[in-house]
């Protein structure tokens, strides 16, 4: 009888703070978090040290996919114009791995493929994603640009949907989701209404990829580790702003599936551990210099 093969795919959900995440009804989050767990984490680096990192968007996503900090990846805002490719993103180790792992990137941000994983990239490494999907938000013919940030949702919408579809019928063997809906929100109209249905319409299109997640599980023989999370919290004058090192901005939240957790998945869990556990997941071997310079460690065993 055969392992059943490993597959993983991580969802990042812009800029929803712990504790509107913990007081939004959240049926998908809870079902995810009920198969494995939640918890509150952090990310920033060390405040007022080396590795201090904005909590800024671009930021958080390169901590993630990286497993680094800012003094090592080299982005410390949305601009990204010199990462430090040295520490390779989680799609270039698992390549180096093994060169047929099916990787896939479903993202409203088109710069998380051209610039944080330098995709084709020779100084990146020259890996190709095998799967893509962006581009939407530079399309302002199909989503006329709107001042609510309508279609920002309509490409999180589309995103998420086109996630769905491909795990459903393809089973990548390891994804990147990204959604940015719940940041243009905060940043337009900060605690409140608003943002409460900004994150449940969150919840509607990750649970469209826990779906087919559970569907590829009833019908394949894979054992999935879905991660979702957040970039950054928010400040706590007004749900607005981001980017400084208060404990709001500063406090994410991890949900997974994945059932058995170790000591490390708890509130001391940064958004760093993130790409160690995938690996760990994956089965993912690395080289030891990529390896010993990882800033988080693994919450799996
Ligand atoms: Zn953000």
């Amino acid at each position: 009888m055969s392992e059943a093969s490993s597959k993983a795919i991580f969802i990042i959900v812009d800029g929803i703070p712990a504790d509107v995440l913990e007081s939004t009804p959240t049926p998908n989050f809870d079902d995810i978090s009920g198969a494995g767990g939640y918890t509150r984490a952090w990310v920033g680096g060390e405040a007022g040290g080396e590795s201090e990192s904005p909590t800024v968007s671009a930021v958080g996503y390169n901590s993630l996919i990286t497993g680094t900090w800012s003094n090592k990846h080299n982005v410390y805002d949305n601009d990204v114009n010199d990462p430090n490719y040295a520490y390779w993103d989680i799609f270039r180790i698992a390549k180096k791995h093994d060169s047929s792992l099916q990787t896939a990137l479903f993202s409203t941000w088109t710069d998380n493929r051209t610039k944080l994983i330098g995709d084709g990239l020779p100084e990146a490494g020259g890996y190709k994603l095998d799967f893509t999907f962006d581009g939407l938000e530079l399309d302002a013919g199909r989503f006329p640009h709107d001042l609510q940030s309508n279609y920002i949702r309509d490409i999180d919408a589309t995103v998420a949907g086109e996630a769905a579809r491909h795990v459903r019928h393809a089973g990548p063997d390891l994804s990147w989701v990204y959604l940015q809906y719940t940041d243009d929100i905060g940043h337009r109209h900060g605690d409140g209404p608003k943002m409460t249905a900004a994150v449940s319409l969150m919840d509607e299109w990750v649970g469209q990829i826990w779906d087919a997640v559970k569907a590829r599980e009833a019908s394949h023989a894979e054992d999935w580790m879905l991660v979702v999370t957040t970039d950054h919290g928010r400040n706590a004058e007004t749900g607005r702003g981001h980017g400084c090192q208060t404990e709001r901005e500063r406090t994410i939240w991890i949900s997974t599936n994945h059932n058995v957790l170790n000591a490390n998945f708890g509130p001391d869990a940064a958004i760093v551990d993130i790409l160690p556990s995938i690996a760990t997941h994956l089965g993912l071997s690395m080289p030891d210099d990529i390896r010993t310079a990882l800033d988080g460690q693994s919450f799996i065993d």
